[in-house]
């Protein structure tokens, strides 16, 4: 989906795909940080035709139809309130999978799939009337969006009130979360459900209505404002019986307000390094990282990891999530690593400490990643096996090359019960039931970096040559 905002240097027009968090004006060149796009942003869609253009094409639209014998009267824009969810759902199986031998014979053995997919919902908002638009549907890949605003509506058209609540979209998105993942080969013992990185935004949707009247009836023909299609008629109702008739009071629901703001270090004063995709930015001249939060940047606490002593390769650094989690199954709580190979047997032996740890190293790469699975795959590895190095001071960071954060810290969080689950070997039945019945606490979250370096088609850990596929990473700078 693309979102269209005016430049506040210029005021050209600037669009951009939704997944952006850094915009550059095409017209003067500004580069600016967008900020509100996690609390609940509202956009709207301007209409295709404007009110003359409409008015002119409506024969065109009712030729064919009965109703070229009727009157048009007045003609109005009404907006119809959209909740939009999206985010990436990951969705655990755990039991036991049928398989048909090439002889014919059927057996269920231990399986576990990961199902994972971008998630993109829409429902209305409103309660009444019956509009016959069900959901946005691929409206939203075809033209930009724009902010919605009260300013920009003249006055004339006719708003309809949110009558679903934000908790109530909440709930409603939550059961179609797994909507086309069923699969009756697959007997569920355990299943997780995760929708991570998610934003519920509201979309007001332009529909024209026109009045007419015909064999001493009255009524009214909606027409999709986008589409340019006629969605339904309504006989015997006049547009302030059917739209205002039903209006109870509006669901109260905070919502932010999309704005940009200028891309510099509050501290410093120098320009960020552009890197479109990146929520966090480490300013090349004092090597602070800021994030941005309700208009303003904040300072975000990184560390680095050292690269090997005489290391002749070129890297770049890779942020990851350092989550400190603690596991509390229903007997015990497992502190450290030890703790969880009495329940992962299989978990590699790594050099991190052990015994005395107060919590659990999971490693999330922050970095942007093609696709949901080759993210918890990655996450996998580097969880199952996290590399565990000396830091290095900030000193001397100007010339590095830093890959931007475009997983948060919270989504980080949500992920690690994938991440969990992923590394539960399919036959350890033991550990599946535990797993059922505990949860995760995340006691320490920090942003680190470590250095890569670039070999073959794989970037590689340079301390621990974990090898990443190039391929699956979106890079946000050369
Ligand atoms: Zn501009
Ligand atoms: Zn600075």
């Amino acid at each position: 989906m693309q979102i269209k905002i005016d430049c506040p240097q210029c005021g050209g027009d600037i669009v951009f795909d939704e997944e952006i968090e850094v915009v550059r004006c095409n017209y003067c060149g500004s580069t600016n940080q967008i900020s509100g796009k996690s609390g609940n942003p509202r956009f709207m869609f301007p209409p295709r035709w404007t009110k003359e253009k409409c008015r002119h094409r409506i024969a065109s639209l009712l030729s064919g139809k009965v109703s070229w014998r009727l009157k048009k009267k007045g003609l109005h824009l009404v907006y119809a309130p959209y909740w939009r969810t999206i985010g990436m759902v990951f969705h655990w199986l755990l039991g036991k999978k049928e398989h048909t031998s090439p002889i014919g014979g059927r057996s269920w053995d231990d399986a576990k799939e990961l199902k994972a997919k971008l998630f993109d919902f829409s429902f209305p908002a409103y309660k009444e009337p019956d509009l016959d638009l069900e959901s946005l549907g691929v409206r939203t890949a075809v033209i930009p969006l724009q902010l919605f605003h009260h300013t920009r509506l003249s006055g004339s058209e006719i708003v309809l009130p949110v009558e679903v609540s934000l908790q109530e979209a909440r709930e409603h998105s939550s059961s179609f979360l797994t909507y086309g993942f069923s699969d009756p080969s697959f007997r569920v013992e355990f299943k997780d459900t995760q929708l991570i990185g998610e934003v519920y935004s509201l979309v007001y949707f332009p529909f024209w209505v026109l009045e007419v009247t015909g064999n001493n009836r009255r009524g009214l023909l909606i027409i999709d404002g986008v589409a340019n299609r006629i969605r339904k008629t309504v006989w015997d109702q006049d547009v302030d019986s059917f739209f205002r008739e039903n209006t109870s009071s509006e669901a109260a629901a905070h919502f932010s307000d999309l704005r940009l703001i200028p891309f510099v270090c509050p501290v410093c004063g120098w320009d960020l390094p552009f890197s479109p995709m990146s929520k966090t930015h480490v300013c090349a001249t004092c090597t602070r990282a800021w994030i941005e939060k309700a208009g303003s940047y904040r300072e975000v606490e990184y560390q680095l990891v050292a690269v090997p002593e005489k290391f002749e390769h070129a890297t770049r650094y890779m942020p990851f999530w350092d989550l400190g989690i603690q596991i509390h199954t229903p007997d015990r709580v497992l502190q450290n690593r030890v703790d969880l190979r009495t329940l992962l047997p299989n978990l590699p032996v790594g050099s991190e400490s052990g015994n005395g740890a107060q919590s659990i190293k999971f490693l999330i790469p922050a970095f942007k990643i093609r696709g949901p699975k080759a993210l918890s795959k990655l996450a996998t590895i580097f969880c199952a096996n996290p590399p565990s190095r000396p830091l290095r001071a900030r000193e001397g960071l100007e010339k590095e090359k830093f890959e931007g954060v475009c997983l948060g810290g919270e989504e980080a969080e949500q992920l690690a019960q994938v991440v969990l689950i992923s590394m539960v070997p399919r036959y350890n039945r033991r550990a599946r039931k535990v797993l059922k019945k505990s949860k995760i606490s995340v006691e320490t979250t920090r942003l680190i970096y470590y250095p890569f370096y670039r070999k073959g088609i794989y970037f590689r850990e340079a301390n621990s040559n974990h090898p990443i596929q190039r391929g699956t990473v979106v890079l946000g700078t050369d």
